[in-house]
């Protein structure tokens, strides 16, 4: 028993060590954890009443959606977490105007599913366990994305439970400065229950898998090419490497089932110049790509530390640097996802999610034994050709990555919405960003500097 007083209408919603559903809902992906409480609220008035009732009782307060954020703060140590994952409902509100409403704990592989069933298709992520929570209120970038844009770029509503334990409906006409917020940022202002998300048509798309012998000059063809290429073409990459050399893994997206389409949009992608070690390409449902067999339980099961950084389209500096952190000795997995397209549609100072310009998302993983510090002294000489950051892709949410992710006017009004929805800090309350776990629960990577970290969440 916690000792806490969970209000009566929560008690049947509450989750304590001992339950035996404790072991599936006290831990994230990334990190492992022993909170005092996880509600599991099944409406907005609930969350509400749980919100409120966190706020009062001075502990830390989590909000997990599907548990898949890298940082791990969607659970804590010794405080309460808010779990939305039974509110998962998926409605098609409008199937010509490609109009649904997803609630927050709803998993991408699932809602790839069902919208497939009507010919539709959002762009999310590359993972079907991701929670709709965590990633529409904060970006989405997924393999759609040069046809798409961003998953937040078509957020048209939204209902965000208040600190102070109001309901409120935002949309362009309703409280915009809440829609703006959660379109990037949503965690700053509340807790999100739902979205109203418009969907693109979509049957079949053609998937490519063309691994190509990449040095300096084969990166700078391929984000050249990017930069030009029509925008049914989506492309991620996963360089990797030794001193011996470096491979690109390229998995091509083609939002059309053309097979002349595909192809046309596929083969320059083995004309890079490097020798081509493999390719094949198939006419697929999106569902293969983000499918609902990704679910699982999370329990702290991969431990990571992950940073990222927005670029431009490459120069022949910025390759020659981004083919050395591949084949740096400490082997940093990193993966180069192309942007651009219809991202560069919205104006940055649209939505919380400002970066309009550029061409490409690196990420950087390193995994224990290795840490925080190894990994910034590999993502060192790359940092001075990044324009911003996505702060989904990053595990140490310090004050470096917000104002990455939150450059100038835009890092200024989501504080002054911070202190306008959240007074209290109830969402910031967590003492210092959780930090990735080894098996043994050893904490592993650099520790934020705490007064830099205060200050911004004052
Ligand atoms: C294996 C893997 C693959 C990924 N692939 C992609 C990808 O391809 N593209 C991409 O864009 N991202 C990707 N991500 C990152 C992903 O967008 C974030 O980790 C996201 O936060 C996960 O959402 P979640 O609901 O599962 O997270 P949770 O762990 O539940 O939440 C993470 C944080 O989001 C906030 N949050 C969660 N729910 C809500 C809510 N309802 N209201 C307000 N705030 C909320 C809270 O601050 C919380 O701490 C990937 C992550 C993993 C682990």
């Amino acid at each position: 028993m916690t000792g806490l007083a969970v209000p009566a209408s929560l008690r049947a919603r509450a989750v304590e060590p001992g339950d035996r559903r404790w072991e599936a809902l006290r831990s994230t992906y990334t990190t492992a954890h022993d909170p005092a409480l996880v509600l599991l609220p099944r409406t907005s008035e609930e969350v509400a009443d749980a919100l409120v009732f966190a706020g009062g009782s001075g502990l830390p307060v989590s909000v997990r959606s599907g548990g898949h954020g890298l940082h791990g703060r969607s659970s804590n140590d010794g405080g309460i977490v808010v779990d939305l994952s039974v509110m998962d409902a998926i409605e098609v509100l409008d199937r010509d105007a490609g109009l649904v409403r997803l609630q927050a704990g709803a998993r991408w592989g699932r809602v790839a599913e069902r919208l497939a069933r009507d010919g539709l298709a959002i762009s999310s992520g590359d993972h079907g366990n991701v929670g709709v929570g965590g990633l529409a209120t904060a970006g989405g970038i997924g393999w759609l994305t040069r046809t798409y844009g961003l998953t937040v770029d078509h957020v048209r509503a939204a209902t965000v439970v208040l600190p102070d334990g109001r309901v409120v409906r935002t949309d362009p006409e309703h409280e915009p400065d809440l829609l703006w917020a959660v379109r990037g940022a949503g965690d700053s202002v509340g807790i999100v229950t739902d979205l109203d998300i418009e969907a693109m048509p979509l049957g079949l798309v053609g998937i490519g898998q063309v691994a190509v012998a990449a040095d300096a000059d084969v990166l700078l063809r391929w984000s050249q090419h990017l930069q030009g290429a029509p925008r049914d073409l989506t492309v991620n990459g996963l360089l990797s490497g030794s001193s011996g050399g470096a491979v690109l893994q390229m998995t091509a997206v083609v939002a059309s089932d053309e097979p002349d389409r595909v192809r046309e949009l596929l083969e320059p992608l083995g004309d890079l110049g490097g020798r081509v070690l493999g390719m094949q390409a198939q006419l697929a449902p999106y569902t293969a790509l983000v499918s609902s067999e990704h679910a699982h339980a999370n329990y702290g099961q991969q431990p990571a530390i992950t940073t990222n950084l927005l670029l431009p389209t490459l120069t022949s500096d910025s390759a020659q640097v981004l083919l050395s952190v591949a084949t740096h000795p400490a082997r940093p997995f990193v993966q180069v996802r192309s942007l651009g397209g219809a991202t560069h549609d919205v104006a940055p100072e649209e939505s919380a999610f400002p970066h309009r310009s550029q061409n490409a998302l690196t990420t950087l993983t390193v995994f224990p034994p290795q840490t925080g510090s190894e990994l910034d002294e590999v993502a060192a000489p790359l940092r001075p050709f990044g324009t911003g950051a996505y702060r989904n892709f990053e595990s140490r949410p310090d004050e470096r990555t917000f104002w990455a992710a939150y450059p100038g006017a835009t890092g200024e009004r989501v504080l002054e919405l911070r202190r306008r929805y959240d007074p209290e800090g109830v969402l910031r309350r967590l003492d210092a960003p959780s930090q990735p776990v080894r098996g043994d629960g050893q904490v592993v990577g650099s520790t934020p500097n705490q007064s830099s970290l205060n200050a911004m969440l004052s």
